[in-house]
């Protein structure tokens, strides 16, 4: 007897309609994909880089020419702007580019003459060898860059690759696998199962590497089931990512910066800026230009490049952690210097807000809120700001302005997590040749750099051959003359 498809409904959080509805891939399709994808992957590692780039690059090309359709599919499902999404595909592509440019040089073999004193001189050869099926599970906040791309360095490595989507945004994904077959991808190689928890621990079983985006919370369950096949695990978690701001700061491009950089994608960014510290100095003029900025931010649904700045919440959940945090925070004394609550209406939305007066007994400066909100703190000066941004679970990024770049560096080195901006946020996430991932709760591994598709491969390390002795020095038998001259050996080259 055929078994019923389960299908699962998509909605537009910008219109609150269902837009489509998409089938659930159960644990044993989830199995029989895999086992497929594995099949196929066989001759797709045989290809040349150049051949597996062909591909890719083919992908590239067919981005850029349905960059409007791709960008449509991002803002109806996530109920973002189309300048967010339009950022997503730019982000995308550039990922096309760097892995088609330096995966063969990063995944070249190392060679080497050996300096360990009982092989020395014994040729070594360090190769990379692609898992064979990696499973990638990603959020629903930048569907295509967030889990699509973390795909684009598995396939270069020579992998098979199950995408499980979150199940908040199926629609983007069923578009790369659309792209992907139309640009020659084999079939098998690529494949995307749709579906919630269920289906994302199926992937966990079935797969040889797992490279997760999501929260700290999910994160820690797959890395807890993938210990029962001893699977590897690349995790890329939650933040609360700080700002500081000094006194001798340029306070304009500070304000604006700390304004994008909290609330594009409505502040749905796993680096975005989720809490500043303003130099004593400083803070009142900060706090009155941020709140000149916000305020005149337009929010609402997408209605092409340019008409609005904020979008929606994409998740239903998210927008009550929202609420919960502000409503925290001003019920223990903060002041919203802008917004400061849920809009009415159709879809969901949440005012752009500037929260001041805020401490760390607030949930706002403690917890991730991934939302439209800008609390600002008063410190006395850099040291309580660094210390009060290291108080933290998380370690994903910061950022500190200041108008002396030495001292910026600095600060930087001061902070506990994985990227600091000087004079700047997020964008470091474009530099895709070095490596991005966090500290602390906020991840293990990285991606991007050469550890961003190492990372997809088993290392294999072939001693080559040495002399042809009948007999080594260490074989058996043992003898207490040998002993005693090797013990000597050793004591005189390394008791020094
Ligand atoms: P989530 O943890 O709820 O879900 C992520 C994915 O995991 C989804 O596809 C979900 O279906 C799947 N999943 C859920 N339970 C699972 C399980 N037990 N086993 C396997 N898969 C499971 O995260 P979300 O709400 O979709 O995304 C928001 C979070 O992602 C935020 O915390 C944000 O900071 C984080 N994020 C991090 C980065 C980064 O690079 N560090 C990037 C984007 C988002």
């Amino acid at each position: 007897m055929a078994t019923e498809t389960q299908l699962m409904p998509v909605e537009a959080p910008a219109t609150g309609r269902t837009i489509d509805e998409v089938a659930v891939a159960g644990a044993a399709e989830v199995a029989e994909l895999a086992a497929r994808a594995r099949t196929a992957q066989v001759a797709w590692r045989e290809r040349s880089f150049r051949e597996r780039t062909a591909v890719l690059d083919a992908a590239r090309r067919w981005l850029a020419r349905n960059a409007d359709r791709m960008r449509e599919t991002i803002c109806r499902e996530t109920g973002k702007t189309d300048d967010d999404a339009q950022l997503e595909i730019a982000v995308a592509l550039q990922s096309f580019a760097f892995w088609s440019k330096r995966s063969e040089r990063y995944l070249a073999e190392e060679r080497f003459r050996t300096w360990a004193p009982m092989v020395l001189g014994r040729k070594v050869t360090v190769r990379y060898d692609p898992y064979g099926l990696v499973g990638v599970i990603g959020p629903w906040n930048y569907p295509l860059v967030n889990a699509f791309c973390d795909c684009v360095p598995a396939l270069m490595a020579g992998n098979a690759v199950l995408l499980k989507p979150s199940e908040v945004t199926p629609l983007t994904a069923l578009l790369t696998a659309e792209m992907l077959a139309e640009s020659g991808m084999p079939e098998g190689v690529f494949t995307v199962v749709n579906g919630g928890r269920e289906t994302g621990e199926a992937v966990v079983d079935a797969v040889d590497y797992v490279m997760f985006t999501g929260s700290t919370a999910t994160g820690q369950a797959v890395m807890r089931r993938a210990a029962d096949t001893v699977t590897p695990v690349s995790l890329e978690l939650g933040g609360k990512d700080a700002m500081i701001v000094c006194a001798d700061a340029n306070l304009e491009r500070a304000a604006n910066a700390a304004a994008f950089s909290a609330l594009c994608n409505s502040g749905q960014v796993c680096i975005s800026v989720e809490r500043i510290y303003v130099e004593d100095a400083i803070y009142d003029r900060f706090v009155a230009r941020l709140g000149e900025i916000v305020q005149g931010l337009r929010q609402g649904e997408a209605g092409g490049p340019g008409s609005v700045e904020v979008g929606a919440i994409t998740h239903p959940p998210q927008i009550e952690i929202i609420e919960r945090h502000v409503r925290d925070a001003l019920d223990k004394g903060a002041r919203a210097v802008t917004g400061g609550a849920r809009r009415s209406g159709p879809g969901r939305f949440f005012e752009p807000t500037v929260l001041a007066d805020v401490d760390h007994s607030m949930s706002c400066m403690t917890e991730e809120t991934f939302g439209p909100t800008i609390p600002v703190m008063r410190v006395a000066d850099v040291d309580e700001a660094i210390r009060l941004a290291n108080d933290s679970p998380y370690g994903l990024q910061g950022s500190v302005f200041t108008s002396d770049a030495a001292k910026g560096e600095a600060i930087a080195r001061r902070m506990e997590c994985g990227a600091v901006c000087v004079n700047d946020a997020l964008v470091n996430y474009m530099v895709f040749d070095a490596p991005m991932g966090g500290w602390k709760t906020s991840g293990i591994g990285s991606r991007h750099g050469a550890g961003g598709i190492r990372k997809y491969c088993r290392t294999q390390t072939i001693l080559g051959t040495g002399p042809q002795l009948k007999r080594d020095v260490h074989h058996f038998p043992y003898s207490p003359r040998v002993s005693k001259l090797l013990a000597g050996f050793v004591g005189r080259l390394y008791g020094r």
